[in-house]
């Protein structure tokens, strides 16, 4: 008998879904209907990797399952049955997509477009997959199957694929229906907050960030929260008009606690991560007896770029000083502020501009080996409406392809 197969989204992780279903039919009986409330599939996906898509991350799987952090032992199975030289070979066998890879072993596609990626992707699915857009999902009912109503009416499924998403960029779609209807059927669901997000920084503090809008450094960056040191990480801080974005800052936002309110929350910078304090201080010292007739903040462009320096040096009230003079005060200030640069934080990463959702149906709900529901059988949820989060870098979307593979080969392989 034909098995009836919906999927509810058409993001990435109900594209790949769909993709991995045609991939693996062979001459199964099956029909696949993928429904959308966009009026095209992907609208968040043609927005990644700053639109061109960085489709995955070519690490070692013990390494790339780093990446996801508790959600690591959840996530192997799905990366050891379908990991990223599986991504890459679909990409460049299935849908005809050379890819490259650029630092950090992100892969990106050779065109350098997302919207190719999406455009790729459904026309892959256009024979296999009946696409019904304009249909946002209005509630599913189980029956000896699973009833859906949608705006264009009600269809009916053997088996689901649940990928509604997140609810970060809530304006491409994702606006948090995947957790009303894991709720509706029996599901719990982990409060959500923004992952991978800008930090706005406060007043006093974002004017400095302001005034070095658009200026990038290699940092260490750590967390505090009410004098508690609770998170720390390395990597790209980029200062922006609000306060603090780039790779490690976003990494680092999961952590912001939702209630910071009249706490005492900062992330400071430590811009000289290759030495520890004693060695900087020693080193600015050695450079201040060699180079007396120097600016300061001269002396400090040889560690960040010449506008944070000036910056830093006005910051530490040191604003025009030469080494020749500079007391021992003053080192000390700048020191502090090179190497623990505070920057209060004003509120809690906005899921509006965070690029994942940090919570959604628990892990020990959902079978790590097929995705399946272990509440609602025959229900598979995927993609961010779980509680998984990865770091950038192409994690996210591979963790949408594992997941995809593995509900689709379980789908297929079920009575
Ligand atoms: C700006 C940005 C850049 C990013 N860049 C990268 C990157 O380069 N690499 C990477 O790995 N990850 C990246 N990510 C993260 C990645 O895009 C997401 O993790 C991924 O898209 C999640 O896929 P999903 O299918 O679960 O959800 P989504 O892609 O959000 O798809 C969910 C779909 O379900 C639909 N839907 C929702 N409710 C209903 C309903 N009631 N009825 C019908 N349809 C519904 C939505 O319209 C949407 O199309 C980025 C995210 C953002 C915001």
């Amino acid at each position: 008998m034909k098995k009836r197969i919906g999927i509810i989204g058409g993001g990435a992780a109900g594209l790949f879904a769909a993709c991995q279903l045609k991939r693996l039919k062979g001459d199964a009986d099956v029909e696949v209907t993928l429904i959308e409330k966009n009026s095209i599939p992907g609208k968040k996906l043609i927005l990644t990797g700053h639109g061109r898509c960085n489709i995955t991350n070519r690490k070692e799987i013990s390494r790339l399952k780093e990446g996801y952090h508790s959600a690591d032992k959840f996530l192997y199975p799905a990366l050891k049955e379908f990991g990223p030289e599986d991504t890459v070979s679909f990409f460049e066998n299935g849908i005809g997509l050379k890819v490259k890879e650029e630092d950090n072993n992100r892969i990106f596609p050779v065109c350098d477009s997302a919207v190719t990626v999406r455009d790729r992707l459904v026309s892959y699915i256009s024979d296999s997959t009946e696409i019904v857009c304009d249909a946002g999902v209005k509630g599913i009912r189980t029956m000896s199957g699973f009833e859906v109503d949608t705006s264009k009416g009600t269809f009916t499924f053997d088996q689901l694929i649940l990928s509604c998403g997140g609810m970060s960029f809530p304006k491409t779609g994702s606006a948090g229906d995947s957790y009303r209807f894991a709720r509706e059927l029996g599901h719990t669901v982990i409060p959500v907050r923004g992952a991978l997000a800008p930090l706005k920084a406060e007043d006093k503090d974002r004017t400095f960030c302001r005034a070095l809008s658009g200026v990038s450094v290699n940092a260490g960056v750590s967390l505090f929260c009410e004098g508690r040191k609770t998170a720390s990480t390395e990597g790209g801080v980029l200062f922006a008009e609000f306060g603090l974005t780039g790779p490690a800052v976003m990494e680092i936002s999961r952590e912001v606690p939702q209630d910071i309110k009249g706490k005492d929350v900062f992330i400071e910078l430590d811009l000289v991560p290759e030495m520890n304090d004693d060695e900087f201080e020693k080193e600015l010292l050695d450079l201040i007896g060699k180079r007396a007739d120097t600016k300061i903040a001269t002396l400090l462009s040889g560690f960040v770029p010449q506008s944070a320096a000036s910056e830093i040096t006005a910051r530490a009230g040191a604003e025009g000083l030469y080494a020749q003079g500079f007391t021992k005060e003053n080192r000390k200030n700048v020191c502090r502020e090179m190497k623990h640069l505070k920057i209060c934080l004003e509120e809690a990463p906005d899921i509006n501009t965070a690029y994942v959702t940090r919570g959604g149906v628990p892990l020990n709900e959902v079978d790590r080996k097929t995705m399946e529901s272990k509440i609602v059988p025959g229900l598979y949820i995927i993609g961010e409406a779980l509680d998984i989060d990865g770091i950038s870098g192409g994690y996210n979307l591979q963790a949408c392809m594992s997941e995809a593979y593995l509900a689709s080969k379980s789908i297929l392989n079920s009575d």
